[in-house]
């Protein structure tokens, strides 16, 4: 760029907007639970999020299913309240290519919508919509607060310590913490973007009994009575069906395989994928967007087509918001590796023992891998970043190389980091110590309080081997 493509900002005075012990930063899948459990613990807690409802990805992204089962904590606790409301099924044990892995139940995204932000209204968090952090101050390395730009201006919001779950690392990377891109180097990859959409007047009885009898939908939760079949149908696959379907009609489809799922008795559909998107220019992210709606108006048509009980069905909701699988890694003071996220290896520090599937979307394009794993752990480490101190990360961006990230960014992981985050400020406050010092020791007495499994051995009947 040349010197008159810059400008020079003004510095400024702004107004210092609250005063919070902690700010959590993105009010996603696992902001809410960052928050929730830090306020549960008697901190005063900002939540900051830059859409007017809190979910992200699970609920703004119409993603809705957990990739594992839930096993323990605020997050367990959340779904049996949902499941209390009719906004959950029960889980169920989805057939893939490794054998068996236990799936939560998909929600409700509105049910679930209320039902955080009550929580959080509930233990007293302040959630602030339609604002987004731009930076953090920092005051002799450590974190001291953040930006914000909202309707009102730009503002300051100070805390003692603040739990970066943008996602994309946003404070993390901005306090000068290090980080990767997707699989790193400079030729770096990551996975897709995707967009999620819903169809409504779709037969899911006669779409459940054609799975049944095609071998073109390999992988498959089909529930035997019709009230399971409104959260418990999860088919993917349908790869020769989509390849005769690009053949005949020429229209391309950009994946192998796609996956529906049923959530209170509506289909959702993950179907799409853009590739190669770097997401943080808002011209390609628009891009993306725009070939988002291109593809679904391609699968819709095949769906319609060619698939039973789809005759005639309807598109009725396409996700306000672009699925984003990868971005940032932090650097933390450990790094989970892809064998590590195998399971079998044990770590002193853990702070959550999680059960998610392995779920890659291969960045170059060839078909998604999804397989059952045993159990494996996230040490505490992962949620501290380098260089940067009274700051954590928890969710899709906590430190994990691509290969662990395949694991640790699905929805069990993320939640159960965010969960650790917010009882970690807590201890590290009232102890009077930094969150990288802060006693591990209390931090796991505490989570396991809330009924959180912290070592691998302790989870059973997450996952079953092929016959
Ligand atoms: C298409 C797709 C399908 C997926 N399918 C599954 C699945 O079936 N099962 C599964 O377990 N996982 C799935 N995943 C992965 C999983 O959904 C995500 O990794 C997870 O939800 C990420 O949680 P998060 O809290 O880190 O991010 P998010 O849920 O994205 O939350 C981040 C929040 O931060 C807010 N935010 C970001 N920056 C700022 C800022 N600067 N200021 C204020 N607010 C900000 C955002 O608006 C957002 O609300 C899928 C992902 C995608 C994209």
């Amino acid at each position: 760029m040349t010197p008159s493509q810059f400008i020079t900002e003004p510095a400024r005075r702004i107004p210092v907007l609250l005063e919070a012990d902690v700010v959590v930063v993105g009010g996603g899948t696992t902001g809410p639970i960052a928050a929730i459990a830090a306020a549960r613990q008697g901190r005063k807690v900002v939540l900051i999020e830059r859409f007017g409802s809190l979910g992200g990805n699970l609920v703004l992204g119409l993603n809705t299913k957990p990739s594992g089962a839930l096993v323990g904590g605020l997050p367990l606790e959340i779904w049996n309240l949902a499941r209390s409301m009719g906004g959950a099924g029960d889980d169920y044990m989805a057939v893939v290519k490794t054998g068996g892995v236990k799936i939560a139940s998909p929600c409700d995204p509105e049910t679930m919508k209320i039902l955080i932000t009550r929580l959080c209204a509930d233990a007293g968090v302040q959630i602030l919509f339609e604002t987004v952090v731009s930076e953090p101050l920092l005051d002799a390395g450590a974190v001291a607060g953040v930006v914000v730009e909202s309707k009102g201006g730009r503002q300051f919001i100070r805390a003692k310590v603040v739990i970066d779950c943008s996602a994309d690392a946003d404070v993390a990377a901005r306090a000068g913490a290090p980080f990767v891109m997707g699989t790193g180097g400079e030729e770096a990859v990551m996975q897709p973007v995707s967009m999620y959409f819903t169809m409504d007047r779709v037969d899911i009885a006669r779409l459940a009994e054609w799975a049944r009898t095609t071998d073109d939908v390999p992988a498959r939760a089909i529930p035997d009575t019709v009230e399971g079949l409104a959260y418990g149908l999860w088919l993917t696959g349908f790869n020769r069906s989509l390849r005769k379907f690009q053949e005949d009609t020429g229209i391309r489809l950009q994946r192998d395989n796609i996956t529906l799922k049923t959530a209170d008795g509506r289909m959702y559909v993950n179907a799409t994928r853009v590739m190669g998107v770097d997401v943080f220019s808002p011209v390609e992210f628009t891009n993306a967007v725009l070939e988002c709606y291109r593809q679904i108006e391609g699968v819709a048509r095949f769906l319609r087509e060619c698939i039973p009980g789809f005759e005639n069905a309807k598109i009725e909701q396409i996700a306000p918001v672009l699925g984003v699988r990868e971005t940032r890694h932090i650097l933390g003071d450990y790094i989970l590796s892809g064998e590590d996220s195998l399971g079998g290896r044990t770590f002193e520090d853990s702070i959550a023992a999680d059960a998610s599937a392995l779920d890659i979307h291969d960045p170059k394009g060839a078909d998604v891998d999804f397989q059952g794993l045993r159990p494996y752990e996230i040490p505490y480490r992962c949620l501290l970043p380098q260089k940067v101190e009274q700051l954590l990360v928890a969710g899709r961006c906590i430190s994990a190389d691509h290969a662990a990230h395949a694991r640790s960014r699905n929805m069990p992981a993320c939640m159960a980091s965010g969960q650790a985050a917010g009882i970690a400020a807590a201890v590290a406050i009232e102890r009077g110590v930094t969150v990288r010092n802060a006693p591990v020791a209390e931090i796991q007495a505490r989570l396991r309080t809330l009924g959180m499994p912290l070592f691998a051995h302790e989870v059973k009947g997450a996952v079953t081997e092929a016959a």
